[in-house]
C-alpha cells in the first residue's frame, strides 16, 4: 500500500500516519523528520536546511526530492510507505509521479485530512503546551509565529495539490475535526478496507442514507453537466501546474545526480 497524507500542520498527519504503519506493516517517511535527523547530523543537507525550517519555510524541491527518491529505494520501503510531508508542492508532486513511474509503482490513494484553519493553531498551540508540560524538547519551528508560517504557506503552496490529486481521481477527504478513532474509521473506509466502525456509527450512516431523499432524473443531469464543466476547468489549471511542475522535476533530477 503507498499512501500520501495530505494536511496543514496539526491535522493529525503523525498520529494517523503511525496507526496506518501498524495496519498495513508498511513505513512512515515523513520528510520533516528526514530533514531534521539531517540538521542532527550535520549533513550538507542538513547544513542547507537548517534555517529554512527554522523560518518554518519550505526546503528547496530538489532536496525533498532527491531525500525521497533514495528513501523509497530502499528495502524496507519495498511492502509499501505512507509519505507524511511529501510531497508540499505541485513541482514535488510532478516528481513524485514521475519517480514511482520509473520504478513502476503506483500509488493507492491520498488522503486529505480537512480541518477548520481557525482552530489549526489553537490546536498546536495546546499540543506545544501538552510537550512543554511532560518536559518534551520542543521543536525549534514550533513557536506561535513560525507556526503561523507554516500554515500560511501550506495554503499557498501545498494546498493546490488537492486539487492536482483530485484530478488524478486518487484523492480521498477525510474530516480531521473528528476524534482520532473516527479519523482513523473513516481513513480506513475511504481505502475501502475494514473500518472497524463502531455499530453506532454504522447505524447513524444507514439513517443518513435514508434521510437523504434522491435526486430526481433532472437534477442529476444538471450537476453531471456541471462537473464536467469544473473537470474542464480543473484539466486545464492542472496541465498548467505539471507544466511549471516539469522544470522542478529536472531540477530533482539534476540535484539527486549531483548528490550521487
Ligand atoms: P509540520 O508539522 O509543520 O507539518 P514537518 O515535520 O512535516 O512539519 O516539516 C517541518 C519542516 O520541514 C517544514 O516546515 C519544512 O521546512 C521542512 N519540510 C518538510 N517536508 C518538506 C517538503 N516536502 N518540502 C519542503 N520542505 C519540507
Amino acid at each position: 500500500m503507498r499512501l500520501i497524507l495530505l494536511g496543514p500542520p496539526g491535522a493529525g498527519k503523525g498520529t494517523q500516519a503511525q496507526r496506518l504503519v501498524e495496519k498495513h506493516g508498511i513505513v512512515q517517511l515523513s520528510t520533516g523528520d528526514m530533514l531534521r535527523a539531517a540538521v542532527k547530523a550535520g549533513t550538507s543537507v542538513g547544513l542547507r536546511a537548517k534555517d529554512i525550517m527554522d523560518r518554518g519555510e519550505l526546503v528547496p524541491d530538489d532536496i525533498v526530492v532527491a531525500i525521497v527518491s533514495d528513501r523509497i529505494a530502499q528495502p524496507d520501503a519495498r511492502k509499501g510507505f505512507i509519505l507524511d510531508g511529501f510531497p508540499r508542492t505541485v513541482p514535488q508532486a510532478v516528481a513524485l509521479g514521475r519517480m514511482l513511474k520509473e520504478k513502476g509503482l503506483k500509488l493507492d490513494g491520498v488522503i486529505e485530512l480537512k480541518v477548520d484553519p481557525g482552530i489549526l493553531l489553537k490546536r498546536i498551540e495546546n499540543r506545544i503546551a501538552e510537550a512543554k508540560a511532560r518536559g518534551e524538547t520542543l521543536r525549534s519551528d514550533d513557536d506561535p509565529e513560525k507556526l503561523k508560517r507554516r500554515v500560511e504557506i501550506y495554503h499557498d503552496q501545498t494546498a493546490p495539490l488537492v486539487d492536482y490529486y483530485r484530478l488524478e481521481g486518487a484523492l480521498k477527504t477525510v474530516d480531521g475535526m473528528a476524534s482520532i478513532p473516527e479519523v482513523a474509521g473513516a481513513i480506513d473506509r475511504a481505502l475501502g478496507g475494514s473500518s472497524k466502525s463502531s455499530p453506532k456509527a454504522a447505524a447513524r450512516k444507514s439513517a443518513e442514507k435514508k434521510a437523504v431523499p434522491k435526486k430526481p432524473a433532472a437534477k442529476k443531469a444538471v450537476s453531471r453537466a456541471a462537473a464536467k464543466g469544473a473537470r474542464k476547468s480543473l484539466a486545464k489549471r492542472g496541465s498548467k501546474m505539471a507544466r511549471a511542475g516539469k522544470a522542478a522535476g529536472r531540477a530533482g533530477k539534476a540535484g539527486s545526480a549531483a548528490r550521487r
